[in-house]
């Protein structure tokens, strides 16, 4: 964590930034910059959805001019009209300069002017690297989270560290980790396409009404629930995880859904759609759950 005080580190980043992103031909719009928070963290929010591609382009250019050596100087200009036409590509936000006189300009070398009232680096060696930890995307704007200075570097250290010693469990070099990732997701989908051919074939041809399977996802079994009891109207399964239930049955089955899931939500061990023929919803307290189900289990059929 940045030690307080040394917000001014990820400030003259963030400007860096904004200005790279301008200079790949971004039109940005900053929403907020948060630079001097208590626990180090650096965010950026920007007007619409700006491409990852852009955002890496730009952090490789910060930390390209940052061992330049570049010098911030202040200007002060009693007003934007004035700056502007010294500074024809000053960055300033129109909204908070409206009603300012006195502006004072902080610029970083040849490399960036922008109208900004807060402390700077004297020189951008002192950022020593800049790096983007979190991205996202919600409600169509691009939140970034950054760090600079020592704080970027113990995170990139720390994380290659973890890469390393994922490779070293499972026999890929650091580099290859993203070809490695997506082949083992690969696998694991496949892994899942075939456990859902067994299940589907599991209980087709059983009597069992009720399976617990542990810790997984069972979005995966939806399907073939579905496809056996189209197939045969007589049949209800109920399925039970750690953290979700799902109950499907045909047409032809007496169980008492109704009362299994209204009863499951009584107790709070539920949280879901209820209908006549269909329960889906999160598991809030597992062991809850099974007592339920073993109470009731005279309703399913
Ligand atoms: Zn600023």
């Amino acid at each position: 964590m940045a030690e307080k005080g040394e917000g001014y580190i990820l400030h003259s980043a963030e400007h860096m930034f904004a200005r790279s992103l301008q200079n790949l031909g971004i039109d940005i719009k900053v929403i907020k910059a948060d630079t001097f928070r208590e626990d180090g963290k650096g965010f950026l929010l920007l007007q619409g959805k700006i491409p990852l591609a852009k955002l890496y382009e730009a952090e490789i250019n910060v930390n390209s001019v940052i061992p330049k050596n570049l010098k911030t100087t202040i200007e002060t200009f009693d007003d934007i009209n004035e700056a502007t036409k010294c500074y024809p590509n000053l960055r300033f936000n129109e909204e908070r300069l409206k009603e300012t006189k006195n502006i004072r300009l902080v610029k970083i070398g040849e490399f960036d002017v922008c109208a900004c009232k807060n402390k700077h680096v004297e020189n951008t060696s002192e950022i020593e690297v800049f790096v983007i930890v979190g991205l996202s995307y919600l409600g169509g704007d691009t939140e970034i989270e950054f760090k600079a200075g020592r704080d970027a570097i113990n995170y990139l250290i720390l994380n290659n560290n973890d890469i390393l010693e994922l490779g070293q469990q499972n026999n890929f070099s650091a580099r290859e980790i993203k070809k490695n990732y997506n082949k083992i997701q690969k696998n694991l989908n496949q892994t899942d396409q075939e456990l859902a051919k067994v299940f589907r074939l599991f209980i087709k041809n059983s009597e069992i009404k009720f399976i617990e399977v542990g810790d997984i996802s069972l979005s995966g079994f939806y399907k073939s629930l579905n496809e056996v009891v189209a197939a045969n109207q007589e049949k209800s399964i109920i399925l039970l995880s750690n953290h979700q239930l799902v109950a499907v049955k045909g047409t032809k089955n007496t169980s008492d859904f109704k009362t299994i899931g209204d009863r499951l939500r009584e107790r709070k061990a539920f949280l879901g759609d209820v209908r006549d023929d269909y329960i889906n919803g999160k598991i809030l307290d597992y062991s809850e759950a099974k007592i339920v189900l073993a109470e009731l289990s005279s309703l399913i059929i």
